[in-house]
């Protein structure tokens, strides 16, 4: 097949891994007429009981449900959701609070289950006659400037080669192109990754044996421990998905050093006692599933000419902290088929024009994830961050169209990027907490007041900040 860099839909992409992103991505571009082909190295999940990988449900929010429209698919992904209005904390004597994510009812994050939203996105790319997806099929290699791929069938061990007018990697945070962008040094390729010293590792609470739920159903749980924490999210079976994050190395109790029952026993007796009354399962889970690492992943540029390009966690993985990933990767392909829409006249135009639009707002979830790890670990359980979050609470319930905090900025408005929200959202913060410490306000204030001083404060902020260049 020739490879004809010049755009028209007759063409044939070529798209690597059909996990979250590249399900969507074939889904949509079969929508615009294209020939899709895509290989997953996987076993088809509709077919096998295979988990879908790293977490079982994962929270999904505006900017994901923004891509879900895109494609039709709003209602069928509804009847997936569970609703969480809030973070539930949990204190060391099992004491608990909610701290609702937004001030306007109608904001709310949800739970999702990975696999049927996998499912249900291959099911519909398949609709289309055009889409064809390739099971157990595992990209070795891209030849980059030829815009071939290697692959290896799973069962038979045979090596192939496909070519295409272009390739898409959506193959996550292991890339097999990024990897062979980096390998091939045949352009400036920069590419960073950076380990957290904490890993995961998921665990369960089961439902009751009437298939109810064994804490409150609308919430993110979180006991948070200040170098450490545990999450729950609840599933439509009445289970809760749990998931421990750990140091390596570091602490009292680490991933390391919990060798026996018995130590994780203590450990969570000592730290999490409600959690552990509701987990008769926590030793099997505990030491049947794996302990898995967290890091962010930035590169560019995303694509080599017209020929190939990164999306989703290939080109950009973050830590899962505050819940984006997905969610980024699914506005990913919004992005993109903005830029279809310009009629541009070349893969490569398109490419660079995603790139120069997008990169921005990736890099600024993922630093706003690390934040976020911070935030949710240690700050939650602090009197003057819960302080915060009364008043930021109170603003948007009482402005509703005047104020949102930076949590309401990056998940609930998708209207802008994460950059804007994380630049106005930053200064807010600072705003407010700079304000609470120097006893300036505080929640008993009238609201109208507390408004204008946290507006006027943050105003200053951003200037000082456009001033020293920061942007
Ligand atoms: P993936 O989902 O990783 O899919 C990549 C696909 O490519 C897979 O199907 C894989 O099998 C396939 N593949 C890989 N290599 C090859 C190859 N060489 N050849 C062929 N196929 C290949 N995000 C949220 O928005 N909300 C959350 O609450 C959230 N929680 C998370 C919790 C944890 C613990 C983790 C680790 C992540 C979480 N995320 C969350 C992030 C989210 O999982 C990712 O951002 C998302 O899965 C990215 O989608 P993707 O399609 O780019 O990559």
């Amino acid at each position: 097949m020739a490879n004809n860099n010049k755009l028209n839909n007759q063409q044939n992409i070529l798209i690597i891994g059909a996990g979250l992103c590249g399900s969507l991505l074939a889904l949509r571009l079969g929508q615009r007429g294209f020939h899709v082909t895509v290989y997953e190295m996987r076993p088809d999940l509709r077919k096998t009981d295979i988990s879908a990988g790293r977490s079982i449900n994962l929270a999904f929010s505006n900017r994901g449900n923004k891509a879900m429209k895109l494609v039709g698919l709003e209602d069928k992904v509804k009847e997936l959701c569970i609703p969480m209005n809030g973070r539930m904390i949990h204190d060391k004597e099992g004491n608990t609070f909610m701290s609702n994510y937004s001030g306007r009812d109608y904001e709310y994050i949800n739970s999702i289950s990975r696999g049927e939203l996998n499912s249900l996105l291959l099911t519909e790319a398949e609709k289309h006659e055009n889409v064809t997806i390739h099971f157990n099929k595992k990209c070795k290699s891209v030849d980059f400037e030829n815009t071939t791929a290697l692959f290896q069938d799973y069962n038979t061990k045979d090596e192939f080669v496909e070519d295409a007018d272009c390739i898409i990697a959506t193959d996550g945070a292991g890339s097999a192109l990024r990897k062979s962008y980096y390998l091939g040094k045949k352009f400036l390729f920069s590419f960073s990754q950076e380990y957290l010293n904490h890993g995961y590792k998921e665990l369960s609470i089961l439902p009751t044996e009437t298939g109810n739920y064994k804490t409150y159903k609308n919430a993110l749980h979180i006991w948070p421990r200040s170098s450490f924490m545990l999450i729950a999210l609840p599933n439509l079976d009445g289970s809760f998905t749990v998931t421990l994050f750990l140091s390596y190395a570091e602490g009292e109790y680490n991933f390391n050093n919990l060798t026996t029952p018995e130590l994780v026993i203590e450990f969570f007796q000592k730290e999490f006692p409600d959690a552990l009354a509701i987990m008769p399962n926590l030793v099997d889970d505990f030491f049947e599933n794996p302990t898995a690492a967290l890091g962010t992943v930035k590169c560019s540029p995303w694509h080599y000419k017209g020929n190939t390009l990164l999306m989703g966690d290939s080109a950009h993985a973050i830590v899962p902290f505050y819940g984006q990933g997905m969610n980024a990767s699914f506005e990913d392909v919004v992005e993109f088929d903005k830029v279809l829409d310009q009629n541009l006249d070349s893969w490569e135009a398109i490419f660079e024009t995603y790139e120069k639009n997008r990169k921005k707002d990736t890099d600024a979830i993922a630093d706003l994830a690390i934040d976020n790890f911070h935030e949710m670990k240690g700050h939650v359980a602090n009197p003057i961050f819960q302080e915060k979050r009364k008043i930021e609470m109170a603003l948007e319930k009482e402005f509703q169209n005047k104020y949102s905090s930076k949590y309401s900025l990056v998940t609930f408005n998708e209207n802008i990027g994460y950059r804007q929200a994380m630049l106005q959202g930053r200064a807010q913060d600072k705003a407010i907490l700079n304000m609470l410490t120097d006893k300036v306000i505080s929640s008993e204030d009238n609201l109208k007041d507390i408004l204008d001083k946290v507006n006027a404060e943050t105003e200053a902020i951003l200037e000082d900040d456009r001033i020293a260049g920061l942007y």
